[in-house]
């Protein structure tokens, strides 16, 4: 994966986000505030100002550069919470430009693991973390078998949306949703939909 490809993925998760804006915060109005999906999308349209510029960084840099972007432009948990996640995806592949299939997992694995320092969350607490475990785990079995990067991407993915559809029944226990107790069961969290969207978006740039 070259810094041309890393940008595209990021275009991509720009697009997409600001496509499911709507979506996203719809699906944040029975068991939050409404606000996911203007979250995302105010992060990534700052994201997106900084693409011309970034054609010339490499792919750590890129990642950078979003992670901080979103730390100052977001306001909601989904701020910090995804800009740390790219901060630490950005430091665990320090000074690549090209990215291996092991980079890009270790990208991902540091990209939840900053989602888990910043927000504390496990499994099973309806978050972003429900979408994210089972997706590294995914990432990294595939990576074992020695696949091409096309299949890992794809393998994540689809554990991402598997664990993003399993958020429906559980009770949330992080986050404004965890405020409604018994009442946030039944609903699709948001944030484990945008960190599907992410994985998917990085699937369709890899294909
Ligand atoms: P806010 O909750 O401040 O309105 P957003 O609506 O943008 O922020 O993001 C909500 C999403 O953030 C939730 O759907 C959930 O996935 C995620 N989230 C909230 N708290 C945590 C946490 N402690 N750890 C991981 N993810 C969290
Ligand atoms: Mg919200």
């Amino acid at each position: 994966m070259t810094n041309e490809d890393t940008l595209r993925w990021l275009e991509r998760v720009a697009d997409v986000l600001h496509e499911n804006a709507a979506y996203l915060t719809q699906l944040d109005s029975p068991i939050g505030d409404a606000d996911h999906g203007t979250n995302m999308d105010r992060g990534f349209k700052a994201v997106r100002d900084k693409f011309p510029t970034m054609g010339a960084m490499d792919s750590s840099t890129q990642l950078k550069t979003v992670g901080m972007t979103l730390v100052s432009t977001v306001g909601g948990a989904s701020g910090p919470l995804y800009g740390t996640a790219f901060l630490r995806g950005s430091a665990a592949v320090a000074n690549k430009s090209e990215l291996t299939s092991a980079d890009v997992v270790a990208l991902l694995e540091a990209f939840l693991g900053g989602i888990v320092a910043r927000g504390k969350a496990t499994t099973n607490e309806k978050t972003m973390v429900d979408a994210l475990t089972p997706a590294v785990a995914a990432a990294k079995r595939a990576l074992n078998e020695g696949v091409p990067l096309a299949e890992i991407t794809a393998r994540t993915a689809a554990a991402a949306e598997e664990g993003m559809k399993a958020t429906i029944p559980m009770l949330a226990t992080k986050g404004r949703a965890s405020y409604l107790g018994e009442r946030s069961i039944g609903h699709q969290d948001p944030g484990a939909t945008s960190s599907w969207l992410i994985l998917r978006s990085l699937a369709e740039v890899t294909a």
